[in-house]
């Protein structure tokens, strides 16, 4: 056991990490993990991306490297490409805040204190040398002992420089199951309307990965009970306690969905057009609230199980029991036997195309030839004409052209 913790440091753990480290080392540079990697390394969670910081400027980074990437060099990053691509930033300072979300400018420092300042949040604030002794100038371990979400410094000050640190920390305490330290809830109910500095992508992007998230309702919480709710629209403290019962199937759009089905407006399209959503996220959601709203005006006809995917089907269920569960009837297993029963999965399982029916008909193509297709379609799915050629011809010539 003990020989399995001293082979896990850095250098087995982090390869990459731990080489660029060396060599900026040997080349007379500090340099550390930094950032969220280092948070996730004391939770002893699993670690996405590993991040590097060094009092090398990127021209000096880039001279000891032989494959760099450009990704920001003015904000001092280099993506440094060993076995694996890794970020190594310059140490930086930011100058003044002039739009509440992007500094002025940033200056490069020589100290890694500084740097370690100008972070968010403590638990964001800690740095970590290639032998794995942690730098924790502002109690980031013990933040993460107790839980908590707490603002490097005055977070007045730190959320007037960058709103979206507000939700930044929201967020953090959904994935973490964290709690805000309350000078920094305090200071995000104050200066809560500083969010509309925000750009709504960025928004979009904190607000799925709260629904992503393993406590999305603490997250959405918070975002209600912090204020930062009212400045978008849609009805979000209606139904609030529900996002506990919420799951994403980790999928963003199906927290889309969810809010939809909370609103009471007619024009969801407007809502979601608001927040940027995709084509498609738009389609998912239209799908899901369809698809709830028939099963709670009795049952899913073998026209609609045909029709929306299982997976639709099945978040539509348990959306639906979750907000209206007595208006819902039928199990969901039972449903999902009946769409396997259904012989087509999708329209081109028809053992006919249009062009058999343009032939048979002897007409011109045209719209014609869809509405066809669709009676054809629903005929098959609802075990009234078999998909069997002869017994579509038959159909075609005896019954529609009749
Ligand atoms: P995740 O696992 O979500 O990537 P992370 O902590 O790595 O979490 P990033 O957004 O990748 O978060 O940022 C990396 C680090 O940069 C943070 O840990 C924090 O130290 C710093 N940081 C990021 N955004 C801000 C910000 N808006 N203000 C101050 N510091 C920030
Ligand atoms: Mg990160």
């Amino acid at each position: 056991m003990k020989e399995w913790r001293e082979n896990s440091g850095m250098k087995n753990r982090w390869p990459a990490a731990y080489k660029i480290i060396d060599e900026l080392e040997q080349a007379g540079f500090e340099a550390f993990v930094v950032g969220g990697a280092v948070r996730d390394f004391i939770r002893n969670a699993a670690v996405n991306d590993v991040d590097i910081t060094t009092n090398a400027t990127p021209l000096e980074v880039k001279a000891l490297f032989p494959h760099t990437i450009d990704v920001g060099i003015e904000h001092g990053t280099v993506l440094v490409v060993l076995d694996e691509p890794i970020e190594v930033t310059t140490y930086r300072s930011e100058t003044t805040y002039s739009d509440f979300r992007r500094p002025d400018g940033v200056t490069f420092v020589r100290n890694l204190k500084e740097d370690l300042q100008r972070r968010d949040f403590t638990i964001n604030a800690m740095a970590l040398t290639k032998e794995d002794e942690l730098v924790d100038y502002f109690g980031g371990r013990q933040a993460i002992e107790e839980g908590i979400i707490q603002a490097v410094g005055n977070p007045q000050l730190r959320f007037s420089e960058d709103a979206l640190r507000m939700l930044r920390a929201v967020r953090f305490s959904a994935q973490l199951n964290f709690s805000l330290e309350p000078h920094t809830f305090e200071a995000i109910r104050s200066l809560h309307v500083l969010i509309t500095h925000v750009s709504i992508e960025r928004v979009k992007v904190e607000l799925e990965k709260i629904w992503l998230s393993d406590f999305s309702l603490k997250g959405m919480q918070l975002f209600v009970d912090s204020g930062l709710s009212r400045i978008f629209p849609g009805e979000w403290d209606k139904c609030l306690q529900s996002w506990d019962n919420f799951s994403s199937y980790n999928v963003k759009a199906n927290g889309w969905a969810f809010f939809a089905l909370m609103q009471s407006t007619e024009d969801i399209d407007q809502l979601l057009n608001y927040y940027k959503c995709s084509n498609d996220e738009k389609k998912h959601v239209k799908n899901v609230l369809q698809a709830v709203r028939s099963l709670v005006k009795g049952t899913w006809t073998a026209d609609e199980l045909f029709h929306f995917s299982e997976d639709v089907l099945i978040v539509s269920y348990h959306y639906g029991k979750s907000l209206l569960s007595n208006k819902i009837n039928g199990s969901l297993e039972e449903f999902l036997i009946r769409k396997d029963t259904i012989p087509i999965a999708s329209k081109k399982d028809i053992v006919v195309n249009g062009n058999d029916i343009m032939q048979w008909a002897n007409k011109k193509r045209g719209a014609w030839i869809k509405e066809v297709l669709d009676i054809l379609t629903s005929l098959i799915v609802n075990g009234q004409l078999k998909n069997d050629r002869q017994a579509i011809k038959g159909w075609f010539s005896h019954e529609y052209l009749q």
